[in-house]
């Protein structure tokens, strides 16, 4: 990590020079989404096999089709806000995928993009309000806790460790960074757990041994989520800083 204490003159610059090396703004996003877009094309087996086993097999299938619609969707949109991306991606999502997972990853980009509302660049506790809200929508709808054995146990983790290393006067890129540890680790944890919410729970104490789709496809988000922040954050050094600072 790159911080003021290892680069003692960052302290002396304007709070925007400091923040240009963490801004994101709408090419992050569509790197983000693309990402996404790209490891759900390549695990759409894995997570719908997982869903066979404690659900009815179309998890892949489901966050495919919805992903595909999106990077469609926003491929019209070029002049469009990071809010304005996430919450078409959240629209598009409701309208094509059904099931559980349409409703609660469509109402978790929705909350996201209302928080970042027109900006056009925003910085790292920005994105931690949008995260919040995220789960905040996906736990209104569902009602789910953590140890319900759904995608909360990937996302509440990795929302906390994103915090935690923010507290921590970590970057943009430890904070991502932390979270797809952490939602990885909730993933790998839900398999030990009885389903309690969602149809899993139906398969009561037979839910338990295995890992569950939505938490696996959460952890995929926060990996793609990590590996855009650190590319977007190579081709702008790459380009020189191309991109208006006003983060916040
Ligand atoms: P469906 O179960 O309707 O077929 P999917 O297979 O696409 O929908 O998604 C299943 C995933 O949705 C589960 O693995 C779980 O993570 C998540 N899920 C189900 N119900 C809830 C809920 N009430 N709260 C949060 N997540 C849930
Ligand atoms: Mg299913």
């Amino acid at each position: 990590m790159i911080g003021t204490a290892a680069v003692p003159w960052a302290r002396l610059l304007p709070e925007p020079r400091r923040e240009a090396a963490r801004i994101v703004d709408a090419a992050c996003v569509r790197l983000w989404l693309g990402e996404v877009a790209t490891r759900l094309e390549a695990e759409r087996d894995f997570l719908t096999q997982l869903d066979a086993a404690i659900g009815d097999a179309d998890h892949g299938v489901n966050m495919h089709r919805g992903f595909t619609a999106v990077m469609t969707m926003i491929a019209e949109l070029e002049a469009a806000t990071p809010g304005q991306l996430l919450k078409v991606a959240g629209r598009t999502f409701v309208s094509t995928v059904g099931g559980a997972a349409g409703p609660l990853y469509g109402t978790a980009f929705l909350q996201a993009g209302e928080v970042l509302e027109d900006h056009r660049t925003f910085g790292p506790r920005l994105l931690l309000d949008a995260l919040r809200a995220s789960l905040e929508g996906v736990q209104r709808i569902g009602a789910a806790s953590v140890g319900d054995k759904t995608m909360v146990d990937a996302l509440s983790p990795a929302l906390g460790a994103y915090g935690l290393e923010l507290r921590m006067g970590g970057s943009l890129e430890t904070a991502a960074s932390g979270a797809r540890e952490a939602a990885a680790e909730g993933m790998r944890g839900t398999i030990p757990l009885q389903a309690r919410k969602g149809r899993a729970s139906y398969l009561g104490p037979r839910s338990v041994g295995h890992q569950d789709p939505g938490a696996t496809s959460t952890a995929l988000m926060f990996a793609a989520l990590e590996q855009a922040v650190i590319a977007d954050r190579s081709q702008r050094f790459a380009h020189g800083t191309r991109r208006p600072v006003s983060g916040s």
